[in-house]
Formats: C-alpha cells, sequence, structure tokens
C-alpha cells in the first residue's frame, strides 16, 4: 500500500517535530513580504528571522507552506514535476543545528521514514562546499562518484546582490537506476527528479561581494509534497498523485473523456486544469479577488487559462464551479479555511467564468471581423490581440481560419508572445532580503497609496 498525500506530510511533520521542530500552521499565500507577490516557497515567513529582524521564540521549525510560482506556469502538464501550485515541507534551523544535521535528518528521512532506497538517491553539493560533501562521504557513506558538485546556478541560494546566502545540496532521485553511474546527468529529468532542497545559509555578502561568516547560520529546506507523492505512489508524473488526479478525472469526465486513452495534448489541458484549479481554490481562500492588478490579476489569469484548456478538451459552458468543489474536498482536512470559503469560490468561479465566455464572444466578432478583412494570413499581431485580449488560443484561432480558407501567421504570433515574455521577465522579481528591500519596504508603508510600481511592474508579469 502507498502512503496517500496526506501521510506524506504527517509523517514530514512528525519525523522533524520529533527532533524538537515547532510545528506551525501554513502561512498565507498572501505574503507579508511586500517584495513578491505570492509566497514562493516555505522560508519566505521567516524571512525576517533570517535578516536577523526578529527573533524567534523557537530555534527549530517545521512546515508544510502552500506556494505558488507563476514562473513555472509554461511547465504546468509539460513536465511532469512543476505546479503553479504546491506545498513545500520544510525543516528550518534558525542559528541552531547546521549542515550535519540538516543532512543527515534529510537522509534518515528519505530512506527510513520514506523507505527510498539508497542506491535510488544522488545528492548534489555546490561545487566549492567541501564541507557538504565530506558530510555526503564520510557520515552518510555515499560514494563519492555519486556525489555531484554543481555550478552556483543550481546550488548557490542568493536572495539578492547583498544580504544572506549560502550553498545548497540537494536530493535526486532516480528512475532508472539500471542505466549505471557511469553517466549520471542530474539535468535529465527522464531520469532524475530533484525532491529536496537544503540550503545552507552560511555568509552574508557585501556590496562588493564579498562573502564573510555569519554569527548565527541558519538551515532552510524545501521538500515538495507532490514530487514526492509521485515518487512513493510511483506514478508518472505528479498529477496522477492522489493530491490531483481526482480533479483531472472529474474535468476529464465532464468533457467525456477517458483520461487513460486521450493524447498527451489533451492530458496536458487536464492537468492545467487539475494545477490550476487548486491554485485558484487556495488564492480565493486566502482572501484574493479576481481584478486587474497584482494577485488579482494573476487569479483571474489563471481562472481564464482553465476555461481555454476546458473548451480545448471539448467542454461547453460553465463548468469550474464543479471541479473546484474535488479541489476543495481534497483541501478541506488540512485547509479548513478552504472549506469556509467554499460558496465565495464557487461563487467567484461562476461570476468571472460566465463573464470571461462574453469576452470570448466578443473574440470570435472580432474575429469574424478579420477573416472578412484578410485575403490570405492572419497576423501574427490580430493573432495575439485575440490570444491576450480575448483569451483565443492560437489553436482556435487557426481552426476558424482554417474553416474561411486562411492560414496564421505563427511565427508573427510567436514574436508578439516572446516580446510579452521579455516585459513579464523584466517585471519578475526574487526574493529581495537586502538592505534595500528593507527600504522599499519602508517607503510602501510611508506612501502607501503612491507605492505603485510593484504592483503595476508584476500586473504585466506573463500569466497567459
Ligand atoms: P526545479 O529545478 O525542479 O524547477 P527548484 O530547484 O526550482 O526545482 P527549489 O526552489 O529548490 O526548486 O524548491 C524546493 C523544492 O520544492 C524542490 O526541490 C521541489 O521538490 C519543490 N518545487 C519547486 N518548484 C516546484 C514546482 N513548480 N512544483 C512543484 N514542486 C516544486
Ligand atoms: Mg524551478
Ligand atoms: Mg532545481
Ligand atoms: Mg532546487
Amino acid at each position: 500500500k502507498y502512503l496517500s498525500g496526506s501521510e506524506i506530510r504527517q509523517k514530514f511533520l512528525d519525523f522533524y517535530a520529533q527532533r524538537q521542530h515547532k510545528i506551525l500552521p501554513s502561512a498565507s499565500l498572501i505574503p507579508e513580504d511586500p517584495t513578491v507577490l505570492l509566497t514562493i516557497a516555505g522560508m519566505l515567513p521567516f524571512k525576517p528571522i533570517f535578516l536577523g529582524q526578529k527573533t524567534p521564540d523557537y530555534p527549530r521549525a517545521t512546515t508544510s507552506q502552500k506556494c505558488i510560482r507563476t514562473n513555472d506556469i509554461e511547465n504546468v502538464g509539460r513536465t511532469a514535476r512543476h505546479h503553479t501550485f504546491f506545498e513545500m515541507l520544510g525543516n528550518f534551523s534558525f542559528g541552531d543545528y547546521f549542515k550535519e544535521e540538516a543532512i543527515a535528518w534529510a537522509w534518515e528521512l528519505s530512506t527510513e521514514v520514506f523507505g527510498l532506497p539508497p542506491e535510488r538517491l544522488i545528492p548534489s553539493v555546490f561545487e566549492e562546499d567541501d564541507e557538504a560533501f565530506a558530510i555526503w562521504r564520510d557520515k552518510i557513506g555515499i560514494p563519492p562518484h555519486r556525489i555531484k558538485r554543481m555550478g552556483a546556478d543550481d546550488n548557490f541560494w542568493t536572495s539578492g546582490p547583498t544580504g544572506p546566502c549560502g550553498p545548497c545540496s540537494e536530493i535526486y532521485y532516480d528512475f532508472h537506476p539500471e542505466l549505471g553511474d557511469e553517466n549520471i546527468d542530474l539535468e535529465d529529468d527522464s531520469r532524475f527528479i530533484e525532491f529536496y532542497n537544503l540550503v545552507f545559509m552560511q555568509y552574508n555578502r557585501d556590496a562588493q561581494g564579498n562573502l564573510t561568516p555569519l554569527q548565527s547560520k541558519n538551515i532552510d529546506t524545501g521538500m515538495g509534497l507532490e514530487r514526492m507523492a509521485q515518487i512513493l505512489q510511483q506514478v508518472p508524473n505528479n498529477y496522477e498523485t492522489d493530491l490531483i488526479f481526482p480533479i483531472v478525472k472529474t474535468a476529464a469526465e465532464i468533457a467525456g473523456i477517458d483520461y487513460s486513452k486521450a493524447d498527451e495534448k489533451t492530458k496536458v489541458s487536464l492537468k492545467v486544469i487539475g494545477d490550476h484549479i487548486r491554485a485558484v481554490v487556495h488564492m480565493i481562500a486566502d482572501g484574493i479577488s479576481a481584478s486587474n492588478i497584482g494577485r488579482g490579476y494573476v487569479l483571474r489569469r489563471l481562472i481564464r487559462r482553465v476555461v481555454r484548456h476546458g473548451r480545448l478538451v471539448g467542454i461547453e459552458g460553465v463548468f469550474t464551479p464543479q471541479v473546484a468543489e474535488v479541489a476543495i474536498a481534497l483541501a478541506k482536512d488540512v485547509y479548513p479555511n478552504v472549506i469556509a470559503t467554499e460558496e465565495d469560490i464557487k461563487g467567484q468561479l461562476q461570476r468571472e467564468e460566465s463573464a470571461f465566455l462574453k469576452t470570448i464572444e466578443k473574440g470570435e466578432k472580432l474575429l469574424t471581423e478579420i477573416v472578412q478583412k484578410e485575403k490570405q494570413q492572419i497576423s501574427g499581431e490580430d493573432a495575439f490581440t485575440l490570444y491576450d485580449t480575448h483569451g483565443f488560443p492560437l489553436e482556435l484561432t487557426q481552426e476558424i481560419a482554417a474553416e474561411n480558407g486562411l492560414t496564421v501567421d505563427v511565427e508573427g504570433f510567436e514574436r508578439e508572445m516572446e516580446k510579452q515574455r521579455q516585459r513579464g521577465r523584466e517585471s519578475h522579481k526574487t526574493i529581495d532580503l537586502t538592505v534595500q528591500g528593507s527600504l522599499d519596504k519602508l517607503a510602501e508603508h510611508i506612501h502607501s497609496t503612491e507605492f505603485v510600481g510593484y504592483t503595476q511592474s508584476q500586473s504585466t508579469a506573463r500569466v497567459e
């Protein structure tokens, strides 16, 4: 019998509670930190502690934190492991234990509590972190050729140009150990999945780039609940775990599709629906309303993507409240605020989806005009306007164009898309633990009505 998602969550928290960690509830998806739009990692609620601005009354904590990462939106349904909404299990040390305990416990939890075979686990370390390498080799007993040294991109955590930072060590699971140790490439996601990240916050970086050891060293970790569920439940991707599959299956049923027989493209759409509905349910439960700025805009675009993908798999009429019901039922034992806001969630979805369906109708009118005007081809700009403003998937525009003997300038469309992506990237913010970040926060309180910069730039971030 496989462990359920709930059992995995509980076993993680219990394991660290037995090691004197205080179990804290998940913080809201709306962060207290003004430098990020949504809670993107388990460490975010502890940021003031890591910065030394706040002293905790406990030296160790453990959480299962709701997270949303919109920067992974293009991976949703396409990779087996990425979501917008997911839960990050974490154990944290505030100036208390450090590398040795963090690594030993992560190993014990993975191999003894979750029962993962040691020969299927590969640790990575930052290339200069000989200390972590030695712990894996000598204390844990991993053969040196199975410990992978990685560059700063993957294995050095910073929060901005200055501030606390440090190397990290990640644990990967090997789906195909029969391929041997000779060519271990952790980037190959058909063979490996990263499931646990251990960050060793040990330096402060100054404006000149010098690293000085922190007086009080911290541990910040994150394990993806859905990824551990994928591994333990032996399913091909996160979407087929008990945490999400009931939603995917319901969407398939509404569409009259048998998921197991569906083609790849249909499966992607059903997975997008499964992912985004969870995000939407938790966002509304945490008090976010659909709008045209900031978090509300992210919410609105997620809802619209669900509707669009619903159309792509042949669903007609309002269906999001019905799939949301499944997500609410899945969340209710752990997140009481979800069941408490059930009516609000379904009401908002009903309104947003109906309004969006009208927008789509307007788009159809515009498309009809375009079709009448063009002789051969719908331009990339027009296709993009239909997509961006009216929520028309390119496939739909192509289909309607074809019915009228026209083609679509797909390259032109892609160019417009790339421009939009560029705008999104420019507005992307990383966690900012810097002095400037704190100053911005201060400034925001002083000029709370004038400080619109971050909301505006974030609102153009790409979430289509
Ligand atoms: P990846 O390289 O797979 O994108 P990451 O290195 O960006 O993951 P971290 O920032 O290290 O992820 O987050 C800690 C853990 O949270 C990861 O090891 C993973 O288990 C989980 N995680 C991160 N991003 C996602 C996501 N988009 N969906 C589901 N789980 C995630
Ligand atoms: Mg990532
Ligand atoms: Mg990674
Ligand atoms: Mg990582």
